[in-house]
């Protein structure tokens, strides 16, 4: 932990790809502002933002008046574009998502639906087609081809993202956990991720709000990186927001399955006792407990499908449904933590990004998939709320001195 007699204009959070961006873009906007990126862990994207499927989305899945829907076709576009200014290799993997029956087939019209509502490119094939792109696809009559969908490294991505900021004068103080710093700021970004209800709520806001943890495993494919030629995903359950075990093919080529959804005991729950901390692990299971009586958006199906998929044997199987032919030869992957915020109020999961204000602070409530994607795109906007509850906060000073 470091301390300084500076003032920063900013202090932002957590060193993820949301900090990160919105402190790309509020340089982009004014080189000659100081900017410091708090982080308790050693370096960038040791959490969510390290440990994704690194899927660059195209937006079909999100309904159209969401902050998902309005930055992940542009937020796809920024991010290639960061990385082949770059060199970062982006993986034009594209993507297809299957239906295994009549009730799936109508999940594909949907998403061509809001693909459409959302101008993202997509179009529904045929079997014939489906097996032109890739013969070892199994399809239940038509699938929808998503040609926008495209893999990078993601950490490769928060690297790079750190070497760019450093040049741009942004400063780096990391094993910095904000109940431990001490420096002086203008105004606060909080985009810690995992913790930032409970950074939120010391600011007052976040009232109703806590983070459930999912835990996402991964299993990476060890034989022929052939076998699966495109991301391949089933229609997901629209009213919860994971979008089902699928294949990715990595920026280096590689298949991989996953991620699961499985409820996870505390925020970095992620292998064994892996950072425990028995208060969350107690409230995390109080309100896990109270959605699995309540069986709310059916938190029960969804826990106990999910749980099975601790069992290598059933988590593949849940992957080769989707294929003709692949063999049982996985390894584990490291694990990612999805950090799910759930309205105590409603007793629902949020399905949206939330960004909410006091004075001289913005919070990141929400940062789920596709986060990633739209980060640079979903900085443009945090930023101009930014400056808009600059406006409302001066002019409400302006009031009060009359
Ligand atoms: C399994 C999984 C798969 C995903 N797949 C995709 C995908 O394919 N495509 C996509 O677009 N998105 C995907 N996502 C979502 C994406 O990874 C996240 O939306 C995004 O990384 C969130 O970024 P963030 O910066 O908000 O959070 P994080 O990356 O978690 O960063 C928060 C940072 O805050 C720090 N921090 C926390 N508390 C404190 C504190 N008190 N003091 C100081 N620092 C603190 C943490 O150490 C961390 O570095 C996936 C997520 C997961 C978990």
């Amino acid at each position: 932990m470091k301390n300084s007699n500076k003032k920063y204009d900013y202090l932002i959070v957590g060193a993820g790809i949301i900090g990160m961006t919105i402190a790309y873009e509020l340089k982009s906007r004014n080189p000659n502002i100081s900017i410091v990126i708090i982080d308790k862990e050693d370096n960038v994207g040791k959490h969510a933002s390290g440990r994704n499927s690194g899927v660059l989305h195209a937006g079909f899945y999100y309904s159209a008046d969401s902050l998902k829907a309005k930055f992940t076709v542009n937020g796809n576009k920024l991010m290639k574009q960061f990385c082949y200014n770059n060199d970062i290799f982006v993986n034009e993997t594209k993507k297809i998502v299957v239906a295994k029956d009549e009730i799936e087939l109508e999940g594909i019209y949907e998403l061509q639906k809001r693909a459409e509502i959302n101008g993202v490119e997509t179009s529904i094939i045929d079997e014939d087609t489906v097996y032109k792109i890739d013969p070892n696809i199994k399809t239940y009559k038509k699938a929808l081809y998503s040609p926008t969908t495209a893999s990078i490294n993601p950490l490769e991505v928060c690297f790079k993202l750190k070497e760019v900021l450093e040049k741009k004068d942004v400063e780096f103080y990391f094993n910095t956990p904000f109940s431990k710093c001490h420096l002086d700021y203008g105004y606060l970004v909080n985009s810690s991720g995992a913790y930032a209800d409970k950074i939120a709520q010391q600011f007052g806001l976040a009232k109703n709000y806590t983070m459930l943890p999912f835990k996402g495993i991964y299993l990476k494919y060890l034989e022929n990186k052939t076998d699966i030629k495109t991301n391949i995903y089933p229609v997901p359950n629209l009213s919860n927001p994971f979008l089902g075990v699928h294949y990715t093919i990595t920026s280096d080529g590689s298949i991989k399955i996953g991620p699961t959804a499985i409820p996870a005991f505390w925020r970095e729950n992620y292998s064994g006792f892996n950072n425990f901390n028995i208060f969350e692990m107690i409230e995390v299971l109080y309100y896990e407990s109270k959605l699995f009586i309540l069986n709310s958006f059916n938190f029960r199906s969804l826990a106990l499908n999910e749980f099975k998929n601790y069992s290598t044997k059933y988590f593949i199987q849940t992957a080769k449904n989707m294929v003709k032919k692949i063999e049982n030869n996985f390894k584990p992957m490291p694990a990612g933590i999805r950090a799910q915020l759930l309205n105590t109020k409603t007793n629902e999961l949020v399905q949206d990004f939330v960004v909410e204000h006091a004075e001289n602070s913005t919070h990141i409530l929400n940062s789920v998939s596709p986060a990633f994607t739209c980060s640079f795109s979903f900085a443009e906007y945090v930023v101009d709320q930014i400056n808009n509850n600059k406006l409302r906060y001066n002019s409400i000073l302006n009031k009060e001195n009359l």
